[in-house]
């Protein structure tokens, strides 16, 4: 059985076979970190971590690289309004994409390159474009470097567009365009930008456009040909059109697979900085716990707009309570007997992941079993019970929501510990109550210390006292 996935190059579902049995590489654009994420941005990383997942767990070996564009317009711009140095805002927003990810339970990708430690990467494989006559750097001085778009017939066959029909790059100054459709590889470096954000090249100081680097970094860490490439559905044009354009034009195999995400939505229009109908991470996880969040995001077809509602979020944060709820009383239910239970998955979990992840049918299977597993509980068969309690552990393990697994180890460590703390509390609680009752003062009172320069605060409630941690 293997995995059929939708190519957003040939536009069909196909077959697909890595470039070598049992590995499979992949290349995810990933943030320009200009500002806070919001949870469209996630939807991408949790999608390509699912399909991760998949892949390992049908027995692959994943190279997946994620890169950052740490150096872009956007960045210059966003730090001035800021008043910080371009290199410090980028940085501040990488961490906090990193904690967003984290929160999710998305795994750390195999390798993280940043745009601006690849800049000699970059000038190489410009240097090749003009070498081969589908690049050229205009006699205007500008240090600009672009895109041939009219040297490369094959422009446009990423999305299925005529170059005729398509609008400007408006990525640069038109300056010393040919074509106004010709895009920036190299943009030099203009008077009152940084002298940070430059770098030395044949054309003069300056700094990469977006597109090139993705093609740059990708062939750098998985080769000139690798398996699948990945992004939102806004990245199709023009940005991967032009890597596409720009690796092959070089002679390089590229991408053998396209797969792009749909959006997150907000009353039905993509979610998205400009329009200014983000939603905030932190407070998604602070009210739902990322679990949930990741449940919301990866449940639905990786192909299908997600519409952001409190009622949705909520339902997956009561999805993911019921599944868990059957977890714990399975771990309670009877002795831990294993029996001989293979590690696998349904049969029709895995038809559905092979169908181009389908996420949808396969969490159907998932709570399907979870409802055997509850009247397996009710009858008190331990076998079935045991068999539901594994087969549900692995299907979210595939979906990366299994709550012992590392990921989430930082969210319940917190649930683990607290009995042990409640019991050392009390237990320090009747000692200083035990001193008061014999008026012994010096007693209670370093009893009243100790919990103090723990960072425990006791208050006195109707029902006892009650602990809790000092701000
Ligand atoms: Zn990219």
């Amino acid at each position: 059985m293997t995995l059929h996935l939708y190519d957003s190059a040939r536009r069909e579902i196909v077959e697909f076979q890595p470039l070598e049995p049992g590995q499979v590489s992949i290349y995810l654009c990933g943030p320009t970190v200009q500002s806070a994420p919001h949870l469209g941005h996630l939807r991408s990383r949790v999608n390509f971590d699912v399909l991760r997942r998949w892949l390992e767990f049908s027995g692959h070996q994943v190279s997946l690289v994620v890169n950052v564009t740490d150096i872009d317009d956007k960045i210059l711009a966003k730090a001035a309004e800021a008043g910080r140095p371009w290199w410090a805002h980028a940085y501040l927003f990488e961490a906090a994409f990193r904690d967003a990810f984290q929160a999710l339970g998305v795994q750390p990708p195999t390798y993280e390159p940043r745009a601006t430690g690849h800049i000699p990467e970059m000038i190489e494989l410009i240097a090749e474009l003009i070498e081969r006559g589908h690049a050229y750097a205009p006699a205007d001085e500008s240090g600009d470097v672009y895109f041939d778009v009219q040297s490369w017939p094959e422009y446009g066959a990423l999305t299925g567009q005529r170059v005729a029909d398509m609008a400007p790059a408006e990525d640069a100054d038109p300056r010393g365009k040919r074509d106004p459709r010709d895009f920036a590889l190299w943009k030099g470096h203009k008077p009152g930008e940084p002298v940070t954000a430059s770098w030395p090249s044949p054309w003069g100081r300056g700094r990469p456009g977006w597109h090139i680097e993705c093609s740059a970094m990708a062939g750098k860490y998985l080769g000139e040909t690798f398996d699948i490439h990945g992004g939102g559905l806004d990245l199709r044009f023009p940005h991967h059109e032009n890597e596409l354009a720009q690796s092959r034009a070089a002679g390089r195999g590229f991408a053998r697979y396209w797969m792009h995400n749909a959006w997150v939505t907000m009353a039905g229009e993509k979610m998205s900085k400009s329009l200014g109908n983000t939603a905030d991470v932190a407070a998604a996880v602070a009210k739902y716990g990322g679990r949930a969040v990741r449940l919301w995001l990866a449940g639905p077809h990786y192909r299908s707009a997600i519409e952001l509602s409190d009622a949705s979020l909520a339902e997956a944060a009561a999805q993911l309570a019921r599944i868990d709820s059957f977890l714990e009383r399975a771990a309670a239910a009877g002795p831990e007997q294993w029996f001989a239970y293979a590690v696998r998955v349904p049969e029709e979990f895995s038809v559905a992941m092979n169908d181009d992840l389908g996420t949808p049918t396969a969490l159907a299977v998932l709570f399907r079993t979870v409802k055997e597993g509850n009247l397996a509980l009710e009858s008190g068969d331990l076998e079935a019970i045991r068999a539901a309690q594994i087969a549900v552990w692995q299907m979210l393990r595939v979906f990366g929501l299994d709550p012992r697994a590392s990921e989430w180890a930082d969210a319940s460590a917190g649930d683990d510990l607290k009995p042990v703390v409640d019991g050392l509390v009390g237990a320090l609680l009747e000692q200083r109550a035990q001193a008061r009752a014999r008026k012994d003062w010096p007693a209670a009172d370093a009893v009243r210390d100790t919990l103090k320069n723990l960072g425990l605060k006791v208050e006195d409630t109707p029902a006892g006292p009650r602990w809790s941690l000092e701000n």
